[in-house]
């Protein structure tokens, strides 16, 4: 892969990659036009497939994620995608079981929040993997998705940090049609959880209206949004943050504007949906 990125930058092609866990929707696809809108009908689009074991923890579903590669294979074959780079683990981290690899990326502020703070080595394994593949890929653009919002911020974060020479975009979020927000975790859920799962959408609907005339304090609608949540008996509200939308501080006051973001459990399945209020 990074042979093929070193001769394609030599020739001055350019490259949009699209980095992904694999067991692509429409949301990864929506990503993908915008890597080749990017890139140019001369340049090269690159996917890169890979369920990263250093950004789950052990209790976590690293083993249950799903995966069919043969099914992703023929999504990005018709989506117009040049490249899908899908590595092993052996050749992501070689020597890693006998202690062997001992470099990582940590982004040490806006990765304390949120998804940090409920996964306190999520966002290391997600800075090391993606820092490596764009030594891998070595793309001029890289797309990510807004449905990740946390995690897209820290990786410009990164980037300007650490001076990759990359333009991130940040892609709007898909969703079905009753506006749960598609994600490659929503095959986890079983009919009655499905339907259920909408409520992360209608609570950002809800906070949206709550805020639109005047003001309310964070407090008070974090209070309000738990008990809305409640509604659906088989969800679990995990966090709710408001927060500015570039540094992630959060705000005390909620104005038109803030962003929000939630983790919702349904069942067993943890869920993430996040909105500009
Ligand atoms: P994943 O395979 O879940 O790691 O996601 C790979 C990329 O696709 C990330 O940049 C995600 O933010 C993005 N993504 C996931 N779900 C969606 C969605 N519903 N709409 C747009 N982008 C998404």
């Amino acid at each position: 892969m990074q042979k093929a990125a070193l001769s394609w930058n030599r020739r001055g092609v350019r490259v949009g990659f699209v980095p992904t866990m694999g067991y692509l929707h429409a949301g990864h696809l929506s990503l993908v036009r915008e890597a080749r809108k990017r890139a140019g009908k001369n340049g090269k689009v690159v996917v890169s497939i890979y369920v990263n074991p250093t950004q789950f923890a052990p209790t976590e579903d690293l083993a249950k994620y799903p995966r069919d590669l043969k099914r992703d294979l023929k999504l990005c074959r018709d989506a117009g995608v040049d490249v899908v780079f899908a590595p092993s683990d052996v050749e992501m981290y070689p020597g890693k079981f006998e202690s062997g690899f001992s470099t990582y990326v940590v982004e040490e502020k806006l990765s304390r929040t949120m998804e940090g703070a409920a996964r306190p080595t999520h966002f290391r394994g997600v800075t090391t993997v993606v820092a490596k593949l764009f030594n891998i890929v070595l793309p001029d653009v890289a797309v990510f998705g807004q449905k990740d919002f946390q995690q897209a911020a820290i990786i410009k974060h990164m980037v300007a940090d650490l001076n990759f020479p990359v333009k991130i975009i940040v892609a709007p979020t898909l969703r079905e049609a009753d506006g749960l927000a598609m994600s490659s975790r929503n095959k986890f859920l079983n009919a009655e959880q499905r339907a259920q799962a909408v409520i992360l959408f209608h609570a950002l609907r809800a906070a949206s209206l709550a805020v639109k005339k005047k003001p309310v304090s964070a407090a008070r609608l974090k209070a309000d949004l738990k008990e809305f949540i409640t509604a659906a008996p088989l969800a679990r509200l995990d966090y709710v943050e408001f927060f500015d939308p570039e540094m992630l501080a959060q705000v005390a006051q909620v104005k038109r504007g803030a962003q929000m973001a939630l983790a919702v459990f349904i069942g067993k399945t943890r869920l993430i949906d996040n909105a500009r209020l």
